[in-house]
């Protein structure tokens, strides 16, 4: 009874014009979308307003790829939640193993953000995931679980649709190698135990949970038919319109 989310990261790609262009095209491709599903795409913060503009009338929800915590102030180059809220985004991507890895972001900065987000009326979609060696290594369940406690303990949630947690292994991002159907939900299911821990039981049972990592139209059917797999968060092939609406038809 979870909606299942399909969530573009267009990540820094795209000019003005080819951003609007590939809005436009989802908008064409899914003048509607299928009960039970929803659709979210989040491209670079520069271009959220062109975007926000062809998605007006859509079913087509907007996301940024990043924030900072404070409301305003001396802090260059940064974006808070109240500016994305008056741009438009329902959600915002934290966490993501690029912004963790490239831009040496922390645990805590994560939790500084899913607070400032969930009291700014903006839904966090909170990505965890592995790299390559604790894979290997076999501890990736830990990993994960700890990413997700550390993130987002303290936070305080009036409902279970205020949340959403990305499970990505670094693994399986960009590189074509998908995780199977059977490994997504393996950590998917440990991501809401650390969930019921976090909020209770009932609040982890409505709490989104998605895999990304190489997601494409030919493996998203077999991974949301898990279980605790309520979606995907999807990189490249949320580039091209037709594989995406292909996706969201398929979910
Ligand atoms: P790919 O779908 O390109 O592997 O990227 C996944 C991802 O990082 C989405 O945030």
């Amino acid at each position: 009874n979870r909606t299942t989310l399909i969530a573009g990261n267009w990540k820094m790609n795209n000019d003005r014009e080819a951003a609007k262009a590939l809005a436009a095209e989802l908008v064409e491709a899914l003048p509607e979308v299928p009960a039970g599903v929803e659709v979210l795409v989040c491209p670079p913060t520069i271009d959220l307003c062109c975007v926000a503009h062809k998605l007006e009338g859509s079913a087509i929800a907007l996301g940024a790829q990043n924030c900072y915590w404070e409301a305003s102030g001396a802090y260059t180059g940064e974006t808070s939640v109240p500016m994305l809220k008056s741009a438009g985004c329902t959600y915002c991507i934290i966490g993501h193993s690029e912004r963790r890895d490239y831009f040496h972001e922390s645990d805590e900065d994560q939790n500084k953000k899913a607070k400032a987000l969930v009291a700014g009326g903006i839904v966090p979609v909170f990505c965890c995931g592995e790299p390559l060696e604790v894979r290997e290594a076999g501890t990736y369940v830990e990993h994960v679980v700890a990413q997700v406690k550390a993130g987002l303990e303290g936070l305080e949630l009036a409902s279970a649709d205020q949340l959403v947690v990305a499970y990505e292994p670094i693994w399986a991002i960009g590189t074509g190698m998908t995780a199977t159907a059977d490994d997504a939900q393996e950590v998917c299911h440990a991501v809401r135990e650390a969930l019921v821990e976090l909020f209770g039981a009932e609040m982890a049972d409505g709490i989104r949970v998605l895999y990304g990592g190489s997601a494409k139209p030919g493996n998203i059917a077999e991974l949301v038919a898990k279980p605790d797999v309520d979606g995907a968060l999807v990189g490249g092939a949320s580039l091209k319109a037709a594989d995406f609406s292909e996706m969201v038809v398929k979910a």
